[in-house]
């Protein structure tokens, strides 16, 4: 059976709704191999799907867990996520500030896909966070301190966890149909009634085009409205690390920066925006209140103080969290302006210093990575130095490094860091 599925893919045809349940639940009781699962990824990634048939599979990914029911606790429940970046510590940061304008955030977040971060795997860098906790836990911390952050327990869309981690080693990340149906299956099942995603869009990113980008807009706003959820996306510029710090530990510093109100402006606009926008929705609110609020949180200690909440309960301790003391600085062989940073490969240097997986259960160094001195736009001087390196156990291509900087005499045109907002309010 599966063999024809794959045939009927690879021929650019329709499968049924029997089809796609038959594959997705099959392969998650582990009676469909990952190689001719790989091979039916392969072939969806090259021929797509029709609406219909991404309705399908995300119904079929639902129907592999629990769907929870956060019926219970008072509230309203905003969620949001990122179709992954390099530097995107993001939701680190807006999850507690969003929940100290006095919305819950039950938040279900990934581990790192292909040459982008995930946020499972930064929290993992502040020793004994705990991201595995039951759905009881979930409900519970979200109920008393209004955050959580969990990566998929084995109940919550178990399918997309197995096949998630089958895409990140097999080239098969890059695919509307599989983008969507998979952070659409997680948002639904987490119970949020109002969803932001972040479509990012550059060389950094999965999506490489604007018009893409507004592809997947419109298949997730399709997949919020068959569930009934509010859904607006955000589509953001990835042509760059999203602020300096790129690799797990790295990144948590930069996010608890950030919450106190002296993080790179980049990364503080974008979350600013973002929560804004959650805010707006959760609060029924207009713009420049929900605006003032995210604000003054971000700035008053408030969502700092709702982080710390979140990490102790989790039982995460911010005195441990992993970096490197193995540093090396690399200098500019050039005088003149940043150009362009080649993203995709910085996160593809990293991830092989240790801080991604390359195979499904390779084994996560934390306190690696990179940090930027200069980014898009900067003037360097020759012998200044342009990144550090924070270095493992695995050789790093400092060279290589040094190639991801385009250093011109003069830049021609900065693209913006939010290009548009699709859907509706
Ligand atoms: N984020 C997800 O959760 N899934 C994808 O497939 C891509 C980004």
């Amino acid at each position: 059976m599966i063999l024809d599925i794959i045939e009927k893919k690879k021929n650019n045809q329709v499968l049924t709704k029997e089809e796609i349940e038959y594959v997705v639940l099959e392969y998650l009781a582990g009676n469909i191999k990952d190689y001719k699962m790989s091979s039916l990824l392969m072939a969806i990634v090259i021929n797509g799907m029709c609406d219909e048939e991404i309705v399908f599979l995300t119904d079929a990914m639902l129907k592999s867990g629990d769907i929870i029911d956060l019926s219970m606790i008072k509230g309203k429940f905003v969620d949001k996520h990122s179709t992954g970046g390099v530097g995107d510590k993001t939701s680190l940061i807006l999850a507690p500030l969003v929940a100290s304008c006095g919305l819950k955030m039950a938040k279900m977040s990934g581990r790192g896909l292909g040459h982008t971060g995930g946020t499972i795997d930064k929290l993992m860098a502040i020793k004994g966070f705990k991201t595995d906790l039951t759905n009881k836990e979930f409900i519970k911390q979200v109920d008393d301190i209004g955050v959580a952050i969990i990566s998929q327990t084995s109940n919550i869309v178990p399918a997309d966890k197995k096949i998630y981690a089958l895409r990140d080693v097999t080239g098969t990340v890059d695919s509307l149909a599989l983008i969507a149906s998979s952070i659409m299956s997680k948002k639904i099942a987490s119970g949020a009634s109002n969803i932001l995603i972040d479509v990012k869009v550059g060389q950094g990113a999965l999506i490489k085009n604007i018009k893409e980008a507004r592809k997947l807009s419109d298949i997730l706003i399709m997949l919020g409205s068959h569930y009934n959820k509010q859904t607006i996306c955000f589509i953001t510029n990835m042509d760059e690390p999203l602020g300096y710090s790129v690799g797990n530990g790295l990144e948590v510093i930069e996010s608890i920066n950030t919450l106190k109100g002296k993080g790179p402006k980049d990364l503080t606009d974008l979350v600013v925006s973002l929560a804004t926008s959650l805010v707006m929705m959760g609060k029924k609110i207009d713009k420049n209140e929900a605006f003032d609020l995210v604000n003054n949180n971000l700035y008053n200690g408030k969502a700092f103080l709702k982080f710390q909440q979140m990490i102790k309960a989790q039982g995460g301790n911010l005195e441990n969290i992993s970096v490197s003391d193995q540093i090396v600085s690399i200098k500019s062989i050039k005088t003149g302006i940043v150009a362009g940073i080649n993203t995709k490969k910085i996160g593809e240097l990293v991830r092989l210093m240790g801080a991604g997986r390359l195979l499904k259960d390779d084994v996560i160094s934390y306190g690696v990575g990179v940090v930027l001195a200069k980014k898009v736009g900067d003037f360097v001087l020759l012998d200044e130095e342009l990144l550090k390196v924070y270095i493992g156990d695995k050789d790093v291509a400092v060279n290589d490094l040094l190639t991801c900087f385009t250093i011109l005499p003069c830049l021609d045109k900065r693209n913006p860091l939010i290009y548009e907002i699709v859907g509706e309010y």
